[in-house]
């Protein structure tokens, strides 16, 4: 499994950090350093990729907030990089990390992989919300949005003071994946964000893009059809997710 992590920085103070994952597109996490506080947005797949940005938190010399954009896997693993630190996320983010689910997954990861995934422990967030929380870090702001439609712990983070949106798995180039939904209710919010004080839109899995990431995935998930084709030109595992995408409409609007 490739595990090679690349960071680069995103404007002061921020940087993304990625990695390939197995069978799939690559994942992103988040690091801001403010200067009160630093606050790490996701941790991907296993302790030892959050590496570089436990270096650089280091060095900053602020505590570290963690948080979770959701409960799965790729974006909670790393969570035991940062010990004793603050970990903030949806309720449903803490109930999912609790759950026999999660553990039966690391269980069976583990099982396959036993050295890629040795240092992984399911760290659930401490501190939980509902519709939406405030961290203040020190000259940036983290605003934490509740947004279900991927998985329902979902959310969106928004730095105002750079005008970027950070936006998990709740959008996604070249489309997000639809779990649990619901589906109307995500359309809206994606276009709700898409306004003109927004100018960057970091998805946890695609290109870095701008509002017309929502716009487009917001199109797509409400064009969803019985008949609705594939998009064209998408690797294998986005075909796949299409097609798992039009079941789950099917499912939530019969609901
Ligand atoms: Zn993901």
């Amino acid at each position: 499994m490739a595990t090679e992590v690349t960071v680069s920085p995103l404007g002061d103070g921020i940087f993304l950090a990625s990695r390939a994952l197995d069978g799939g597109p690559g994942v992103r996490a988040a690091l801001l350093l403010g200067g009160e506080r630093s606050a790490v947005v996701d941790t991907m797949a296993r302790p030892e990729d959050m590496a570089p940005f436990v270096e650089l938190a280091a060095a900053h010399g602020r505590p570290v907030t963690v948080v979770n954009t959701h409960a799965d896997w790729d974006h909670v693993w790393g969570n035991a990089a940062f010990p004793g630190a603050k970990v903030v996320g949806h309720r449903l983010c803490r109930e999912r990390m609790q759950g026999a689910e999660a553990r039966e997954r690391l269980a069976r990861e583990r099982e396959a992989h036993p050295e890629e995934y040795a240092n992984v422990a399911l760290v659930p967030p401490d501190s939980t919300f509902e519709a939406a929380t405030t961290l203040p870090l020190g000259g940036l702001t983290l605003v934490l949005h509740h947004m279900p439609g991927h998985t329902a712990d979902c959310l969106v983070g928004y730095v105002p003071e750079r005008h970027l949106l950070l936006a998990g798995d709740c959008a996604e180039d070249p489309f997000p994946l639809l779990g649990s939904g619901p589906l109307g209710s995500w359309v809206r919010d994606l276009r709700s964000w898409d306004r003109p004080d927004l100018k960057t839109v970091v998805p946890s899995h695609g290109a870095i893009s701008g509002p017309e990431l929502l716009r487009a995935n917001a199109a797509y998930l409400e064009g969803l059809s019985n008949d609705s084709p594939v998009p064209e030109g998408v690797p294998t595992f986005y075909a796949e997710a299409h097609t798992a995408n039009v079941a789950a409409a099917r499912r939530l609007r019969a609901k």
